[in-house]
């Protein structure tokens, strides 16, 4: 039972009230991506005492995340922590009586309707459009609402989707973006304000609908650009009149297909993920010692890294492996084959 005198300044505003509280703790919400945009949205739902609230993310702690991605420390980069760790135990020392998960987990769709059962809603702090697409699928087939969020530059965007009510991501953009057609943060960078105000409208909604809210959602995309302080809200209305093939006929492509490889270039990044097959077979300390005189080696017990200029390998205890400093795959392959092994 959660200590309700803790939420007084929220509940005692008449929009939420005692009755909006004890809604807010009997809800659980998803927070898919701990970037910038996921960490203030998963910071503010769980001081407004969201009662459950789920972190996943598949990539750990680096110094120039600390400039915009504010649960975590210098301390959470020197120890290579994952974000979902590092921010699941930042957020259970705010707040001790909410319940907090955390996966160190890549969302694809092997994996994410084993994660996101039980969840009411979604909130997106992802950075790539093939997640996105995979969690619109995946809020259509289950109507679970979700809300969109995306921040490049001195500009954001934030829309909520009620799935079979309004128009969803497809019906909007009916194909992902081109691949490396899409300015990305790692390209072009990120104000941090922008990116804080983005989530704070994803969060703001996020209470309306689980405090019983839900008809003063804002039904209509906002557009900001936080430089030269350009607000805009388009409405999705006209959009109704055309609804992509997953609202009209239940048609979820991204959410049915299968990987048909298991390397994944990850775009904008300038890494590449490879799944390893048989991830029960994986020793990290093993793999530590006979990396020792290859590179730098850390090690802790979420994963190891090994630096091999100018590459950075890390690999997570499930088995998933991330090569940073190339895109090309046959190039994260070989490194692979050559630190690792099969
Ligand atoms: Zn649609």
């Amino acid at each position: 039972m959660q200590e309700f005198s803790r939420y007084e300044r929220q509940w005692i505003l008449k929009e939420i009230g005692r009755e909006g509280q004890a809604r807010l703790a009997r809800s659980k919400v998803a927070v898919m991506g701990l970037g910038a945009l996921g960490s203030v949205s998963a910071n503010l739902l769980a001081r407004a005492g969201v009662g459950n609230l789920l972190l996943i993310d598949r990539d750990f702690v680096e110094l120039n995340n600390l400039q915009r991605q504010i649960l975590y420390e210098e301390q959470d980069a020197r120890e290579n922590l994952p974000k979902a760790v590092a921010a699941r135990e930042k957020l259970s020392r705010v707040n001790s009586e909410i319940r907090i998960e955390s996966e160190v987990a890549d969302i694809n769709s092997e994996t994410i309707e084993e994660l996101l059962k039980g969840v009411h809603l979604i909130v997106d702090g992802t950075d790539n459009f093939e997640t996105r697409f995979l969690i619109n699928d995946y809020s259509l087939k289950f109507r679970i609402p979700w809300i969109y969020g995306g921040a490049v530059r001195t500009e954001g965007m934030s829309y909520f989707i009620f799935p079979h009510e309004g128009p969803c991501l497809r019906c909007l953009f009916p194909e992902p973006p081109a691949v490396g057609s899409q300015q990305t943060c790692d390209q072009v960078g990120i104000l941090a304000p922008v990116t804080h105000l983005i989530a704070s409208f994803q969060a703001t909604e996020a209470i309306k609908y689980l405090a019983g809210c839900a008809e003063d959602v804002e039904r209509r995309l906002w557009k900001v650009d936080l430089w030269s302080r350009r607000f805009r809200a388009v409405s999705m209305e006209p959009l109704k009149k055309n609804p992509c093939s997953g609202c009209r006929q239940e048609d979820y492509p991204y959410l049915n297909q299968t990987l048909s490889t298991r390397t994944v270039k990850l775009c904008g990044r300038n890494a590449v993920q490879i799944y390893r097959k048989n991830p029960e077979d994986l020793d990290l300390r093993g793999l530590a010692a006979r990396l020792l005189p290859k590179g730098a080696v850390t090690l802790n017990p979420y994963l190891l890294k090994v630096s091999a200029q100018p590459y950075e390998i890390t690999v997570f205890s499930n088995g998933r492996v991330m090569v940073k400093g190339t895109e090309d795959e046959n190039k994260a392959k070989s490194l692979y084959a050559q630190y690792i092994g099969t």
